[in-house]
Formats: C-alpha cells, structure tokens, sequence
C-alpha cells in the first residue's frame, strides 16, 4: 500500500534562508516528531554544522533543542534499514567486492574473458558500475541492452566496439551472477534492501524527510533517481520536503526536481516556516589594492593560507573581535588543504578546526604496514628489511639485552657488502655466518660481527612473515598479519598522538579482520600471497577514510559542502583554479560518458552535452551561494602554481564581476610576523613566538657563532693524517669536504643493492689476471709482445683467463668472459692490452709487475724547497726500457681521472725515479706514465707535458699540489669546493656540506 504523502519543494533566495528554514524544521519539532523526522545533507561534516547552526541560534532563546536523525543519503538508508519490522542485515562492502570478485573469476574460467586482468582496484570500479546502474533505476538486463543495441552495429569497423562489447559481455555475466547469488544465499545489499523496505510497513517508521540536497547532476553527494523513488514509494513517510536555494532551482534543478518527484508542491520556506527570513544577505566582496584584481593571488595552496594566517593575525591585532570559528575557509575539496594548514596555521599559531575525514593509508601507521607489506612483496630486500626493522611503530629488539646500538646500520651495510638481494634462506645463512664470528679479523669480519644481532631479529621477523609471501587462503593471510601486528605493536613515545594512533591502529586491524572474514564467509578458497595479498590490502587501505577532529574555537576549514550550513561571518573561498571549482566529474574507468549516459532515466541523452552543462551551471550556483554564505565579508583567492606546474584560475572568477556584491578594498600588511621562521629571522629573534618544544634548541642555535666564523667556511682545525696516501690526496683535490666527511668525520655512503661485483672487485680480478699473465710471460723468458708475439700472448691469456673465471660463479664468469674474449661487435680487453704492448714505442728489458713503493720521499715545491715525504703504494706496472728510461702504467677497468686534476700518476712517477736511483739504477730516467683502460673510450691517457714544458715540469707541478693538500688537511682547511662542480651531482654528502656556501663560491668563482 502506498502510504499518501505531502511532497513539498520549498524555495529559499539564499544560504541563509536555507539555514534558518532548517531552524525552522528543528524548532517546531518535540521529541515524538523528531524521531521520526530525518534531515538528509550531503555530508556527515554537512550534519556537524547544521547542528551547530541550529543550537547557537535556538539555545539563545530556549534551553534544550530536539534534534531530528540528520546525515547523508547512506545514514538515510541505514535509518530505515534500522526500522524494517526484520531489522536488515546488509553486506559489507567488504562482502560485496569479495563475492563479485569470486564470480569474476568464475566468469573468466567458464570462457567469458574480460579484456583485462581482474585485480581488486578493478573489482571495486566494477562494483561501483554496478551500483551506478541501479541506482539510475536500471537493470543488468537494461545495462546489456542498451551498451549491445549502441556496440554491436559498430563491431566488424572498430575495434575498441568490439573490445567494449567483450567487456560488456563479461560484466552483464558477472552482474548477473552476483544477483544470483545474493538471491539464492538470502544476501542483502543497498539494492535488496531497498526493495524490502519498500515491501514492509516499518515498525518506527520515518515520517518526514527533509532533503537538502539536489540530484546527482548537481552534486557529487547528492541524490540518485532511486532515491527519489524511494521517497515517494517508502511506506509510512507522510511529508517529504526538498529544500532549495533559487540559485540552484535556476540552473535546471527545478524541471528535474519536477521530473523526478511527480506532483511536487512549490512554495516558498517562509509560507512553510515563519522563521525563514527571506532577505538574501549581502556580503561585501573583499578584494585586494591592485587595481582591477577581484581575487587574491598566491604563489602556491601554501602561500594562499599564509596570506591567510597574516590577514586574520593582522586583524585581531587591529583590534577585530569577530571570533575565530566565524572565519572559513571554504576549499572544493579538503585534500591537501587539510595537511597543509596543519603545518601553515601551526606554524603561525592560529587555531583551526575541521570535520573532515582524510585518507587512512596517509596516517603513520598504516604507512608503517606498507613496510610489512614492503618486505613481504620484496622477498625481504636489504632496503625493506632494514626499514622494518627501524619503523618506530614496532618492536623487534626482544632478543637478549636488546638490539646493540648500530647493528641495524650494519646490517645494512653487510647486507650490501654481501651482495644480498633478498630471500630468506640467504639471510638467515649470512646470519648463521656473521654470529659465528668470535673474533673479527679483518675490517668486513668486525662489520658483521655488529651486524649479527640485526641479523637474527631480521631472520626471525622473515620466518614470521614468511608464510604471507606463499600462497594461501586469505583468512589465514590475515590471521598471520594481524597476530604479527599485535605481537610487534610498540608503545608510542613521547610527543604522539596517543588517542589519534590508537585510533589508526583500530581502524586498520578492523579493515584487515573484516577483509578476512568476508574471505571467510564468501570465498574462503582463494589463495593470495606476496604481490596479490600486498595489492588487495593497499586497495582496501587507499579506499578508507580517517576523520579528524582538530580543535574547536579556531578557523572553520570546510568543504564546499558543508559550509552551506555553517554561520559565519568572514568567508574565504580558496583555490579558485580551474578543474577545480568547478570540480572535474569522475568518469568510470569502463566505459565513455556518452555510452553510460544511454542508462540515464531522464533522457537528457537527446542532447548528449545537456548533463555537463546542467552539472556546470549546478556547480555555478553552489559558487554564487557561497559567495552569499558570509555575514559580513566574502574574499576569494587563487593560486599560480601545483608541483611546480602552472595552473590557471577558475572560469567562475569571472562570476565575481557581475554577483552584485559591494567591493571593499583590503591593503596588505607585509609588515606583520605571524610565522616562526619570521620570528627566528627577527632582531633580535622572538624566541616566545616558537612552540614550546621548539625553543630551548632554537635558543641553543642563536648560541652559535657567527656564519662569518671560519669554521663555517670549513676550518676545522689542526688534523694529523694517519698516513698518506695519493688516492686520498686526490680526494681532497676533488672537494675538500668530500675528503673530510669521509676520512675525518668516518661516514659511511648509502649503500646500493648491486647484483654485479661492484668496480673495485672487479679492478680486483682483472689486476690479478694480468699480474699473473706478466709474470707467467717474463718467466718464460719472454720480453716485448710486438705484432709477432700477439698470438703467442693472447693463448697465454687465454689460457690463465680461463683459470681465473672458474672462480666466478656462473653467471658473473660469462659477463666476464664476454668482456674479456670480445664479439663480433668489439674488441675484448685481451685484445685491448696486447694492442697497447704491440703499440708502445721503445722495447722493454724488464717489467716489474705490482712494483710496491715503501719509503720517505723528497718532494719539491715550486719554490725551491723540498718535503720528505712516507708514502706506501703499489703500482700495477713499471717497464724498464732499453735506452735508460721507464715507464708506468696504471690499469683502470673503464673511468679514467681527469690527468689536469689528479697527482697520482705524477706523484708515483717521481717515487718510482727515486726509489729506482736508490737501489742504483741511478741513470733511469722516467720516459711515459699513462693509464691504461680496458674498457673506457679511449685505452690509453698519459701525461702529457704542455707546449715548452718537460715532463719533469709536469711532475713538478704535481709534486707541489701534493705538499701542499698535505699542509691544508693537517692545518684542517675543509671547504665545501667542488672540483668540476658537477661532482656534487653524485655526491653522498650533499646533505651536510652547506652547499649554500658552495654556490656563494660559484658566483664569485667563473667556472672552470
Ligand atoms: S656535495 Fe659538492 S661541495 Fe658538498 S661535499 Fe659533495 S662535492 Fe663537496
């Protein structure tokens, strides 16, 4: 039986008609007709500031206020659920997306293919289409119909028709065996439930809805033709009231109100509520000095709430009393405003509050399960474990005594020595390995040794979570990870959030019990393990919101949405840009509008463009509400630029010109410091102006000398240099920063994950290889390798290569060997040495190979005078040439230094001449130095004298450079000086360095 009703549009001319009919509602109900009263808005945060507008107003003049069921559509439904005479027990979403992706599945293996892969982000926009269907008041039936009737006349022409109608297909089955299944199993979801409660007189029933939003063209949150149908079919609901401004009834809500809602009543609020004032309030339009500009104008959404904070701070202290929270800051929507005015405002001290709800995946801790997840997905990489293991969110460090200090640290660094790459028997082998380390030997043993308890915690926490890197059903998946979760829960420390964590943590244990229990109950086969169960669990995290509630008494923060309801009297309405006000649509990732929009009941589609423009001019007289929404004062800004790309305003500015509203000129006042950093910059500092927190460290850094102090240029005072070595030397030419945080300071570079031996291991084999070649040729009494020798050599080379890559595992020792031996496309390194020797001018009596330098040295300095210097070294060759001279040679595997910036092969010439005159050799003289690459561009890079000079003048030169790095480190000059600038591009230290300092230096320096 269909109950009879009043169906009733009352017109308001503004916002705030809007709230005071609303006030009106609440004011004549008693607590019988508030019961069954139900007030839909279009957000939970919408339903906050209606109660808070009606309380203000109404508890002014009397002492208690009864309030309706007020929420959004969802909280409607829920409402009538509640009172079905068999209360309905609904699927959780949780259920829905489970079910239909177990029939999905099913779907595909029984030959209906889908023309993608089936993964849960996809389940879940597949979930959404079919809601989006028949919340149109559409069937599968009519879905399939009407997609195949527009598809299938193009399908022999176009093959994205055939692709859709694939799709089609496969969606139609897929739906269909979802309502299947809900009907054979008694499952109940928003669809069934409506028809049920269509079907049953309530116990309690509601009898009057007030709905103040408008249709799904307007607004995102706003009502679907079911909804409309419901109101008029739902038993028991005597009064429905739709309540709209007239901004909106003009741009095309009127005919669909009309449409949707047959035999609607039009009156104004003010007939139907005598505390409807029907005055439409006129705020001033604020606007900025610069002539013309309506808009004020931000560099960036940061810049645009600092100007904010500056203004509202300028005004209190000018004297303005209007409170706080009856300022707002409307924004289209709250993301990222939200995280930036915590940060902005908080930095200003001025306080902000908001209803509004952000993404749970962005909270601390369910970042903190991404590193699980992390870990599990990546077989427990180097980088993933070692994240794990510091996350102060868990606690692992319960083997005996705890977790020395550092040992997580070398666990990283071992792990990266060792070439690990992940796996869990791999780890717990090197774990076995370092733990058996008594006494360390060598520098790698003593870093393994600290490395070891690391190591164990990090193979225990793999072995835990091992079993959710294989597959299995994911109830039991979940079971593991939440019994890992609350096994390793640390307690917060000091400065957290400890209701706000403890929240986030409910919230993410709840969604993964209630993901396993949907496993459970609906698909308790499916397997998931690794990548997929990482994926379904992120897709489940990324769908879930997390409301904040920051303060009370502050600037109002909200959404376009809710402050319709809020009483306020200065008003912001930010981020004016385009795709935002108005706000892009989102599209379904399945089909084009156009297609979708054949499901429309209102068929609109004989124009297809009429939905967009009725959505643009809804969305245009939301704006022009809004620009009434204040008492006194309404500014609207905009900003430039988002990530560094610009962005241009909204069309809707535009709008500004012709709402009518009398202008008011506001000037800027630069002047005042309202943020910390400005207090920090101030003379003298305002040390009060900080948080609490901030100010004994912000006290301790005005301690500090002066940046004109020598220390900050890099003086670091008197160092003795434990033993010279030209490599370090040539370090300190490069940057003498680099050279300090490195040998001074000790720090470490982050490690890389590298499946091939890094270079140094590599110069490693092939400097023996070779060794071992020379000595091999010598000892047979063989000398030059001319042209005629080559073959003879190269067999010989071959021969010990061979030896030397059986040492190699496989894989590595057939990179190698290709290097070696070459192809088709290039010369091998063999090739490349035995050129070089065939090449070479002069011949050689005697090569010593691996020549070791170990003595004082006398160095000589431009002026005149000489250094003794010790130095130790090993030069990978000195030939001893007919005619008197010698030549060295340094082998590199590819790179080569700049020969106008290193004194390496200067300064071992110059030792290799004395230490040879010393053991009577005393007529030799150097002839060549040069390096020797095997598989740079060029092999061969020697010194070369300039025009007019020596290569004793070359030798000089370098000799005097040495002295003098040597006396700069021991007098501990350590500026941050990059020689070529483009060094710092690679650099690990380019955080610490001060690079400001380096560019004061680039300015003043022309480059090189
Ligand atoms: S970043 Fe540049 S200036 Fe800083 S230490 Fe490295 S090389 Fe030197």
């Amino acid at each position: 039986m269909i109950t009879p009703r009043r169906t009733r549009l009352l017109r308001v001319p503004s916002l705030a008609g809007l709230r005071s009919l609303l006030t009106g509602v609440v004011a004549a109900l008693d607590p019988l007709t508030a019961a069954d009263t139900f007030v839909i808005v279009p957000t939970r945060a919408a339903g906050e500031q209606l109660r808070r507008t009606v309380e203000d107003r109404l508890l002014a003049t009397q002492a208690t206020v009864t309030w309706p069921r007020v929420g959004p559509r969802s909280d409607f439904y829920r409402e009538l659920f509640s009172r079905a005479p068999q209360p309905l027990a609904l699927l959780s979403p949780f259920d829905r997306e489970v079910i239909l992706g177990r029939l999905a599945r099913e779907v595909a293996a029984s030959g209906i293919v889908p023309p993608f892969a089936i993964r849960p982000a996809l389940v879940a926009e597949m979930l959404a289409l079919y809601d989006h269907v028949r919340r149109q008041a559409r069937t599968v039936e009519d879905f399939d119909r009407n997609l195949r009737a527009e598809l299938e006349p193009a399908v022999e022409t176009d093959r994205g028709a055939a692709q859709l109608l694939r799709q089609t297909t496969f969606l139609t089955a897929v739906f269909e065996g979802y309502e299947q299944h809900l009907n054979s199993h008694g499952l109940l979801d928003e669809h069934g439930a409506r028809a049920a409660i269509v079907a049953a007189t309530p116990v309690r029933p509601v009898r009057h809805a007030v709905v103040t939003v408008a249709d799904r063209v307007a607004e995102s949150d706003g009502l679907w033709p079911v909804d409309f149908t419901l109101l008029s079919t739902v038993p028991s609901l005597e009064q429905v009231d739709v309540v709209a401004t007239e901004a909106m009834l003009a741009a095309g809500f009127l005919e669909r109100i009309h449409a949707a809602l047959p035999g609607l009543e039009e009156m104004s609020g003010s007939r139907a509520y005598s505390t409807v004032t029907n005055t439409v309030v006129h705020p001033r339009l604020v606007v900025p000095e610069t002539e013309g500009a309506v808009t004020f104008q931000a560099r960036d959404r940061e810049d645009e709430l600092a100007q904010v904070a500056r203004r509202i701070k300028a005004a209190r202290a000018a004297g303005d009393a209007t409170p706080l929270h009856k300022h707002a800051l409307v924004v289209r929507r709250p993301l990222p405003y939200l995280y930036l005015a915590r940060s902005v405002f908080g930095g200003a001290g001025l306080p902000f509050e908001t209803l509004d709800t952000l993404p749970l995946a962005a909270e601390p801790f369910a970042a903190a399960l991404d590193l699980v997840l992390d870990a599990i997905a990546g077989g427990f990489s180097r980088a993933a474990t070692v994240a794990l293991l510091r996350s102060p969110h868990f606690q692992f460090d319960d083997v005996a005594g705890g977790l020395p200090p550092g040992s997580v640290s070398a666990l990283d660094r071992a792990l990266a020595d060792a070439r690990y790459l992940g796996g869990m028997d791999r780890l717990a082998r090197l774990a076995d390995t370092w733990s058996a380390i008594a006494t360390p030997g060598s520098r790698d043993e003593r870093k393994q040794h600290r490395a070891a308890p690391a190591a164990q915690v990090a193979t225990a926490v793999a072995r835990e979570l091992a079993s959710l890197a294989e597959s299995h059903p994911v109830p039991t998946q979940m079971a593991t990870l939440l019994g890992f979760l609350s096994r390793h829960h640390r307690e917060p420390g000091e400065g957290v959030d400890v209701e706000r964590l403890g929240r986030v943590r409910r919230a993410v244990s709840g969604a993964l019990a209630a993901l396993g229990r949907a496993y459970a109950e609906h698909d308790p086969d499916a397997l998931a393990g690794g990548i997929e169960l990482s994926s379904a669990i992120r897709r489940w995290l990324g769908a879930q919101t997390f409301a904040v509630r920051t303060g009370v008494e502050g600037v109002r923060l909200l959404d376009a949405q809710a402050a319709r309801f809020a009483d306020v009297d200065d008003v912001q309405l930010v981020g004016l840009v385009e795709g935002e006000w108005p706000e892009r649509t989102r599209r379904s990732i399945f089909y084009p509008p156009f297609l979708l929009g054949l499901l429309d009941p209102t068929p609109a589609a004989e124009d297809p463009n009429q939905r967009e423009s009725d959505a643009m001019a809804a969305a245009r007289a939301m704006f022009i509400d809004l620009l009434g929404l204040a008492r006194e004062r309404v500014r609207v800004s905009t900003f430039s630029l988002e990530s560094d790309a610009v962005v241009e305003p909204s069309t809707f500015v535009d709008d500004l010109a012709t709402a009518g509203l009398e202008r008011q000129v506001e000037p800027a006042d630069h002047a005042l410091a309202v943020f910390a950093d400005e207090a920090l910059v101030a003379e003298p500092p305002v040390i009060d102006a900080l948080m609490p927190a901030a100010r004994p460290w912000a006290t301790l850094r005005l301690d500090r000398p002066a940046t004109g102090d020598p220390r900050f240029s890099g003086e670091a005072g008197p160092w003795v240099f434990p033993r010279v070595s030209v490599s370090r030397i040539d370090r300190y030419l490069k940057c003498p920063f680099q050279f300090f945080a490195s040998e001074v300071l000790k720090l470490e570079e982050e490690p890389d994950d590298e499946d091939a031996p890094p270079p140094l291991e590599r110069g490693r084999f092939l400097h023996a290889l070779f060794e071992s070649f020379f000595r091999e040729w010598q000892r047979r009494g063989r000398g030059g390798i001319g042209a005629n020798e080559v073959p003879e050599a190269r067999q010989l080379l071959l021969e010990l290569s061979e030896t030397a890559l059986s040492s190699l595992p496989e894989a590595e020792a057939g990179l190698e060997r290709a290097r070696l031996y070459g192809s088709a496309a290039g010369a091998g390194i063999i090739d490349r040495v035995l050129s070089m020797e065939a090449e070479r001018p002069g011949t050689i009596d005697r090569r010593l190979i691996e020549y070791e330098l170990d003595d004082a040295f006398v160095f000589r300095r431009a002026n005149g005078e000489t250094r003794m210097v010790p130095l130790r070294a090993k030069i990978d060759r000195v030939d001893l040439l007919g005619g008197g001279g010698f030549r060295v040679i340094d082998y590199k595997s590819k790179n080569v230094p700049d020969l106008k910036r290193t004194i390496q092969l200067q300064v071992y010439t110059s030792a290799v001449a004395q230490q040879l005159h010393k053991s009577g050799d005393t007529s030799r003289r150097p002839f060549e130095a040069f390096y020797l690459s095997m598989e740079g561009p060029s092999p061969i890079k020697a010194l070369k004298p300039a025009k007019g000079q020596s290569l004793d003048d070359v030798l000089m030169a370098a000799e005097e450079r040495m002295v003098q790095a040597i006396d700069d480190i021991g007098a501990g000059h350590f500026p941050a000086r990059p020689v070529p600038r483009s060094l710092c591009a690679m650099c690990p230290f380019d955080s610490v360095c001060r690079k400001q300092f380096v560019e004061a230096v680039a300015e003043a320096t022309p480059d090189e």
